[in-house]
Parts: C-alpha cells; sequence; structure tokens
C-alpha cells in the first residue's frame, strides 16, 4: 500500500499559503519529511491525519480517499503530534487501558493482552505503574508510541518527535521506530537532518509549502558527488568570502568550515569534500549562514 499526494494546496485565513501544489508518492517503511520551521510540515501531516481540510488536491491510500473517508483513515492511522496532552496523575497502564477503550477494543481482557503488549514493546511495562507526571521526555514519547501503535495502524504519523531527548532516549525511539515501520507507512516530520539519514528510505524536503526534492538519503547525496567543496578559515575571514556562494558555516574546533556547492573549485582553495544529507539539504533549502 502506498500513500499518494496529488496537487494539495492549503491556504489559512490569515492569507499565509501554507501548501503549494504539494505531490509525494509515499511508500511503506520510513519516509523522512524534512524542513525548516514554517515550511508546511505539520500543515501537511495534520492534513493527511484528517484533523484539517485542504482547499484543493487529493489524498489515497489503497482504496481510500482519505480527504473525504476520514472515519476510515482514522481507523487504520497512528498518530503521534509534536505535543500531546498527558494526565499527569494517572498511570501509563490506565491512561493507555482508556485510550484502548476509545479505540474500540471493548473486550476486556483482550484490551488488558493489546495494553501488556505496547507497554513491553516500547519498555514501559517495568513502569506502568509510575503517574506519567514523572515521566522523563524519553518515556513520554514511548507512551505516545504505544497509543499511536493501538489498533495496529497502517499509517503512522510522526510529528518532531526528538525534541528534549537526550542522545540515550533519542537511539531507543530511533530503534522503536524503525521496528514498527516493516509493512506500515511512517512518515517521520523533523527538521533533524540526521535523524532521517539514519532512519527513512525514502525523504522530502519541503520548504515555503513546496515539494523541493525527494529521493532515497543515498541517492539524493550520490548527486551532489564531485560538487561540495570545504574549507577551514579563521572565524573573522569569513567577510572575505562571497555569502551567495556558500551554502553553510559551520564551527569547528574554534575556527570556521565554509562549505559550497559548485562544478568547479570556487577559488581554487577549497578541497573537494563528502557530501552529506545536511549539505543537499542547505543547497536545497537555502544557506544559513551563521554570523552572516
Ligand atoms: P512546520 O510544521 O514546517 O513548522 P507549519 O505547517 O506549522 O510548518 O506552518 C506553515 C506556515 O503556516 C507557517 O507560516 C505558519 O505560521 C502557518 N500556519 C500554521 N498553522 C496555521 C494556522 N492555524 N493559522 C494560520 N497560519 C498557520
Amino acid at each position: 500500500m502506498q500513500l499518494y499526494i496529488r496537487d494539495l494546496n492549503k491556504t489559512y485565513p490569515n492569507g499565509v499559503h501554507a501548501l503549494k501544489n504539494v505531490s509525494l508518492d509515499i511508500p511503506m517503511g520510513m519516509f523522512g519529511l524534512l524542513g525548516p520551521n514554517g515550511a508546511g510540515k505539520s500543515s501537511l501531516m495534520r492534513t493527511i491525519a484528517t484533523l484539517q481540510q485542504a482547499d484543493t488536491g487529493t489524498i489515497t491510500m489503497g482504496d481510500i480517499d482519505v480527504l473525504k473517508e476520514k472515519e476510515k483513515v482514522r481507523k487504520v492511522l497512528g498518530y503521534l503530534p509534536q505535543e500531546f496532552g498527558l494526565y499527569p496523575r494517572v498511570n501509563a497502564e490506565m491512561l493507555l487501558d482508556h485510550f484502548a477503550r476509545l479505540k474500540g477494543i471493548t473486550n476486556n481482557g483482550e484490551r488488558s493482552k493489546v495494553v501488556k503488549t505496547l507497554l513491553e514493546r516500547t519498555n514501559l511495562w517495568e513502569h506502568r505503574k509510575k503517574n506519567l507526571g514523572g515521566y522523563s521526555g524519553g518515556m513520554k514519547q514511548r507512551f505516545g508510541i504505544a497509543q499511536a501503535l493501538l489498533g495496529n495502524p497502517k499509517l503512522i504519523i510522526v510529528d518532531e518527535p526528538t525534541a528534549g531527548l537526550d542522545p540515550t532516549e533519542r537511539n531507543r525511539f530511533h530503534n522503536l521506530l524503525s521496528e514498527i515501520s516493516e509493512n506500515v507507512i511512517v512518515i517521520l516530520s523533523t527538521h533533524i537532518i540526521d535523524d532521517v539519514h539514519s532512519l527513512c528510505s525514502q525523504l522530502a524536503i519541503i520548504s515555503t509549502g513546496e515539494v523541493k526534492m525527494t529521493g532515497t538519503p543515498l541517492d539524493t547525496v550520490a548527486k551532489y558527488r564531485g560538487r561540495v567543496w570545504r574549507k577551514i578559515i579563521d572565524k573573522q575571514d569569513l567577510h572575505q568570502y562571497d555569502r551567495s556562494k556558500l551554502i553553510s558555516n559551520r564551527l569547528v574546533g574554534g575556527r570556521m568550515e565554509i562549505t559550497s556547492v559548485s562544478d568547479s573549485n570556487p577559488d581554487g582553495t577549497f578541497e573537494a569534500a563528502e557530501p552529506t544529507l545536511e549539505d543537499v539539504y542547505f543547497n536545497v533549502v537555502g544557506n544559513s549562514l551563521i554570523g552572516a
């Protein structure tokens, strides 16, 4: 099963054109949606999750018309929003049981089995009696995944999931995501390029409401081979370079590394470098020069 998005447009009442003719083919597995803040990622996620209307366009998944058959979508959808309200004085087992009931699992025996399985799968079983108010950021995210997995969804939407997680929690969350992405469509919306690189088999970069590129991380990066040039300079010398030719700069050990994308060495003093997904991203989205 694939998700097909065609010519999706959305303009908010305040005049912001948040989605501009967005078309995407999203296959099974993990699909990364990358873009800066304000690019339109959440608008797209909310539209797919049937939480808001598009002005024009279509979305289909198998035989479901996503924009029209909202109930059908909700039956196969697991959604982990950017922020989700938790009841701090309720424990994880009780709250998941409550969500499972809302999802329509009415049989008590079946429900307690489902709740147990999901809490085990997200490594929360031993913390099931703890109130959610005492959960760490990572535990909350894993609880979010547990609730998103109720009812065996075929489409899982995860919006900006790793903000505020420490490296161990982030790792654990990644492993969990890649485990669940077999045989389902998982759309991961994020501005963290590394997360997409390590987790997703396909990606799209969107900016100012438009799809700027799509592909696999490997192919995307391979296309830049031979065109990425880097140079280490003193921070104060940045002004000597034509900034319109640089895609990014970053501090490395107190000095500055500048990067340019070009068919030839910009001024003969740069060194050829292996491209990264970050280079692709900055080249596509526009440069992000610090101190510029
Ligand atoms: P992202 O998730 O990539 O940060 P959003 O989809 O949240 O992007 O926002 C895209 C654009 O639409 C931004 O300019 C944002 O300010 C605007 N926007 C988002 N939601 C609304 C809304 N409910 N009303 C008006 N403007 C909105």
